[in-house]
């Protein structure tokens, strides 16, 4: 069932976006060759509970940490480790939320480590803008098809491999709500965007194949080929005049 929110929802909803983003901000800063993946996520768990949140991944579906953090050719759910240690050509996809007054925020984003190869630059830069792309398309009237073929139509376009097996999702009381909301798909089809509907918008995208696997830790999701990934992702809500980006810090 898709929820849609009230004005004085929203405004919860803000605040926890607004942590959520700010966490990301720090941990983003944090991101240098040397650091390990657990430190970094200290920094986010510090962050959140300094602004009197929780971290909403913690323990959810028994998830260990306050952030997921995935290197390279890891997509998502990188588990936080005192052994994984940053080095410079890394690229660091990190996610995370906050959770306060009852309400979710979700973000991801992903850094550069160091001096990183064009490579790897024009990945996340294909991957941030098609972010942009499908938040421009979030507007009322239209229908989840048009955000997902937004993803999916500019970063083929960019010969990038678009993940199929985990998508966006609805955000509010629950950190995943309906809809789903995925990076691929046909415009003008599925959920009809109303004004009041709030939705985590996450392209996944990988340099090579579409195709991943989950490593034996049964979190860490990798691309098939070993080829890089990158991650970014924002809490929006759809009001009457159009998209509004809920985590800013
Ligand atoms: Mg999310």
């Amino acid at each position: 069932m898709v929820v849609l929110k009230t004005s004085r929802e929203l405004a919860l909803m803000k605040e926890a976006c607004r942590i959520s983003a700010g966490a990301l901000k720090v941990a983003g800063e944090a991101v240098r060759p040397g650091i390990s993946t657990w430190e970094i996520d200290k920094i986010a768990y510090d962050y959140i509970k300094s602004q009197g949140a929780e971290p909403n991944f913690l323990g959810l579906y028994g998830f260990p940490a306050t952030a997921c953090i995935s290197i390279n050719d890891e997509v998502i759910h990188g588990i936080p480790d005192k052994k994984r240690i940053l080095k410079s050509g890394d690229i660091v996809s990190i996610d995370l939320g906050a959770k306060i007054a009852g309400y979710n925020g979700d973000n991801a984003a992903t850094f550069a480590c160091g001096e990183i190869s064009d490579e790897a630059k024009r990945l996340m830069d294909v991957t941030r803008e098609s972010l942009c792309e499908a938040i421009r398309a979030a507007v009322p009237g239209g229908k989840i098809g048009d955000i997902a073929y937004a993803v999916q139509s500019y970063c083929e376009k960019h010969g990038y491999g678009v993940v199929r097996e985990y998508t966006g999702h609805g955000i509010g009381k629950a950190l995943h709500e309906d809809p789903s909301v995925p990076n691929f798909g046909t415009a003008g089809r599925g959920v009809r965007l109303l004004p009041g509907m709030t939705l985590a918008i996450e392209p996944m995208i990988n340099q090579g194949t579409a195709r991943v696997k989950v490593l034996p830790d049964g979190w860490t999701v990798k691309t098939l080929d070993g080829k890089l990934s990158a991650h970014f992702e924002h809490t929006v809500a759809i009001t009457k005049d159009g998209p509004v980006i809920l985590t800013q810090p």
